[in-house]
């Protein structure tokens, strides 16, 4: 032991490591590596302060923002069959869904609710990002479907909020399935009359874009928001062409035809309350007639659906 040793070099080393930033208090921006304080960035749902990049924001935290007072009943699902083909790659399937049921508190990749926006009742459905890549398997399907049935058992519109990596490799031919089951949910609503609203957010892509997530009657993106069935390195590679810049891209997409609208998180809730209230002949929105969505701070740790969910009937 000596001086150069004990006091130099550790000296020597805290000049040069990076300060350790207490993960729940300040989250770095992925787009411009700003540090955004927790608070603040929760209550501009998760969008950038600095430069309006939309991050990840978890479904029952855009629920709790989107509908009114924060009040919304969750929808059940039908549990699929657990791991019909056996699967395993690095970890058993059954181990992945464990982990990712702890990580984020859900059951599965997609939160459905029914609840009131603007004082419209509607049904709503969520994918998680954070799930499993939000991968579309039978419970997605079974999600999307009970979506839909519920949707028109109470005469309501459904709106969905897409986010998806593809579909889930560990359910193999099965999670291709819910392409075309998914589609059918979709024709059902139709043949109700009843609108069905999709919101891309970042990404969304795989079989989910060759399904439900491409089959709205108005089709609403986030700004910046990656949309695409192959990536643009697949493409890039296949077709050994440099690809425009924004390829793939909510705003590009866009100007190219494919979407109806590019709307800001912030800003969000009110264009659909205006959307919705014009598809069901409901007088234009009063601003301060309207109730408010929910605000004040997440509640701590894990989401638990006891505490945060309220009933709305
Ligand atoms: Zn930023």
């Amino acid at each position: 032991m000596n001086w150069i040793s004990n006091y130099v070099r550790p000296k020597i080393n805290s000049l040069f490591s990076r300060r350790e930033v207490p993960e729940n208090l300040w989250t770095k921006c992925d787009e411009c590596g700003t540090m955004l304080f927790h608070r603040e960035l929760t209550d501009n749902l998760n969008v950038c302060t600095n430069c309006d990049h939309h991050m990840y924001l978890s479904p029952r935290e855009r629920f709790r923002t989107l509908f009114d007072g924060g009040a919304f009943k969750d929808v059940s699902v039908p549990a699929p069959p657990q791991d019909p083909l056996h699967f395993r790659d690095q970890k058993k399937y059954p181990d992945r869904l464990k982990q990712a049921q702890r990580e984020t508190g859900e059951r599965e990749a997609m939160l459905v609710a029914e609840g009131e926006i603007g004082l419209v009742p509607i049904v709503a459905a969520a994918q998680d990002f954070n799930f499993m890549a939000g991968s579309m398997g039978m419970y997605v399907g079974n999600a999307i479907l009970a979506a839909a049935e519920r949707a028109i058992d109470l005469q309501r519109p459904l709106v969905l909020f897409a986010a998806a990596g593809g579909a889930r490799m560990q359910e193999g031919i099965l999670s291709l399935m819910q392409m075309p089951r998914t589609t059918v949910a979709v024709d059902m609503l139709r043949d109700e009359g009843l609108p069905y609203i999709v919101v891309l957010t970042n990404p969304t892509t795989g079989g989910v874009t060759a399904s439900y997530a491409m089959l709205g009657d108005i089709q609403i993106a986030e700004p910046g928001a990656l949309i695409c069935f192959a990536g643009p390195r697949v493409i890039e590679q296949t077709i050994r062409e440099k690809l425009p810049e924004g390829f793939q891209r909510a705003e590009y997409l866009l100007d190219h035809g494919m979407l109806d609208r590019v709307t800001d998180r912030r800003k969000m809730r009110d264009e659909l309350i205006s959307i919705l209230r014009m598809l069901r002949h409901m007088p234009a929105a009063v601003q301060g007639d309207l109730p408010a969505p929910g605000d004040g701070p997440m509640p701590e740790g894990l989401p638990q659906p006891e505490r945060q969910t309220q009933a709305t009937s």
